[in-house]
């Protein structure tokens, strides 16, 4: 059989919180040839506490680009002629390892970990006036458990070998995208954690333009926005991030992040804890069975709350029970409390831009689910739109690797824009809908979970 001739390919390694995956795409034309993907176990040793083994880590890497590679051998499409791999990977997961040995000192401490918390605490409390946001105008960043350097400070603090090996120059620190380069033999990482998944994704999306754009709905749900060339604070509770730098002599892009912590966690959590579904996509049959909540209201703050609250202490709750709630309604408030979470978000966007979105681009695991993206857009009250691809932190991880490799890759050429399609969910919520919506989110989100502040130390 002869071989398919295609020209240059581009792939990406995409490191997810819940799965890897490796996807080969034709560089001209962004076609999906071929790609493999592999769950990660997650281990939860504390309430709280949420690793994961970097050596699995590694070799489900492995794995996918064997098994990939495999399945285009079988198309007879050269693999030779993949001429450039980009990372992207879940962003501020930590990583300590032995640089004399290779062996990770501690597990990977993965980003949602609250473990950190008094560490945080202790941190805000040194700051005058006790500001979370002392370090802001430096980082962009409030003093938070998300971000890596309170975990390799708490990495230092209590675990012996990371304490040795920091004192014996045989420490190294990196986030999963180090790690995995590491592994061929250097260490480094980009502007933005080499492009990181949300900013792989904003690539993926196109959204080059300032004032674009996307939403990511993955194990959490990640609102990013180009500020273009200058970084923009936000004054409603907004992180201030590098979007891309795709070129050494290019200038850095800025973005304002809204982080929401769970999103697909949610629906992970009703399967594995709960056991109400035996599968992620079982969610919607269930939820789109009854159609409402019945005003059963779920706020899933398993790990504090994000953006733009960056409250620690805050727990999650299910409250609005009678006798008729059953598990259809709370399969559709979890899918809810996702939006809720979102909109929280874009408020915030528009208020500190000053310019409100007029529509959503959105990507990620979750959005196979039509009827969450259909109520999201009844929540926002603008259309939401999905690439036919949804695979876009991938495509936008193996594009910028591409053109870094002087590969010519399809979307950097405005021109090549026009012809990704997608589908757009309309909002169909009637007046009367949006007053109730309003009122959903705001107990939802805004009251219930401040006032449960637990401290138990
Ligand atoms: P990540 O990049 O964080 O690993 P993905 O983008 O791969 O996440 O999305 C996986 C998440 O999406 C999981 O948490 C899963 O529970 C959720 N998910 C996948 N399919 C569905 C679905 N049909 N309905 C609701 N949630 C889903």
């Amino acid at each position: 059989s002869s071989r398919v001739m295609l020209g240059p390919l581009v792939a990406a390694i995409d490191q997810g919180t819940s799965s890897t995956r490796f996807l080969v795409f034709n560089a001209k034309t962004a076609e999906l040839l071929s790609h493999h993907q592999v769950e990660i176990n997650q281990s939860f040793p504390k309430e709280g506490w949420v690793e994961e083994d970097p050596k699995e880590i590694l070799q489900s890497v492995y794995e996918c680009m064997e098994r990939t590679c495999e399945k285009l051998t079988q198309l007879n499409i050269d693999i030779s002629n993949i001429k450039a791999i980009g990372v992207t990977n879940q962003r501020e997961t930590t990583l300590v390892w032995d640089k004399e040995t290779g062996e990770p000192l501690y597990n990977a401490i993965v980003w949602l970990d609250l473990r950190t918390q008094s560490t945080v605490e202790r941190l805000i409390n040194k700051t005058p006036g006790r500001n979370k946001n002392h370090l802001k105008h430096k980082t962009g960043l409030p003093i938070s458990t998300y971000f890596s350097a309170v975990k390799l400070r708490w990495l230092m603090d209590n675990v012996d070998e990371v304490a040795e090996a920091v004192l014996t120059h045989r420490a190294m620190f990196g986030t999963v995208d180090s790690w995995l380069i590491w592994s061929g033999g250097v260490h480094c990482t980009d502007v933005t954690n080499c492009l990181g998944d949300q900013s792989a994704a904003l690539v993926g999306q196109m959204c080059f333009q300032e004032g674009q754009a996307k939403n990511t709905y993955g194990t959490g749900c990640f609102l990013l926005r180009n500020t273009g060339a200058k970084p923009v604070m936000s004054d409603h509770g907004l992180l201030t991030t590098v979007a891309y730098k795709l070129g050494r002599d290019k200038p850095a892009c800025y973005a304002l992040e809204g982080s929401v912590a769970i999103a697909g966690a949610v629906v992970r959590w009703l399967k594995d804890n709960l056991g109400i579904i035996q599968t992620s996509t079982e969610l919607e049959k269930l939820a789109a069975s009854v159609g409402t909540s019945y005003g059963c209201y779920f706020v899933p703050a398993f790990s504090g709350l994000y953006a733009p609250y960056w409250e620690p202490s805050a727990r999650g709750i299910i409250c609005g029970l009678t006798q008729f709630t059953n598990k259809s309604h709370l399969a559709f408030a979890a899918l809810e409390a996702v939006c809720f979470q979102t909109r929280e978000i874009l408020d915030a966007m528009n208020q500190d831009s000053g310019i409100p979105l007029t529509q959503l681009q959105v990507d990620g695991g979750m959005t196979s689910n039509r009827l969450l993206m259909q109520l999201q857009a009844d929540i926002l009250c603008i259309p939401v739109v999905k690439p036919s691809m949804p695979e876009t932190t991938a495509l936008g991880a193996a594009m910028a690797a591409g053109a870094a490799e002087g590969v010519s890759v399809w979307s950097l050429r405005p021109e090549d824009l026009s012809e990704v399609t997608s589908e757009k969910f309309e909002p169909q919520i009637n007046p009367e809908g949006k007053g109730h919506v309003k009122h959903c989110y705001l107990i939802s989100i805004l009251e219930v979970p401040i006032c449960l502040n637990t401290d138990l130390q």
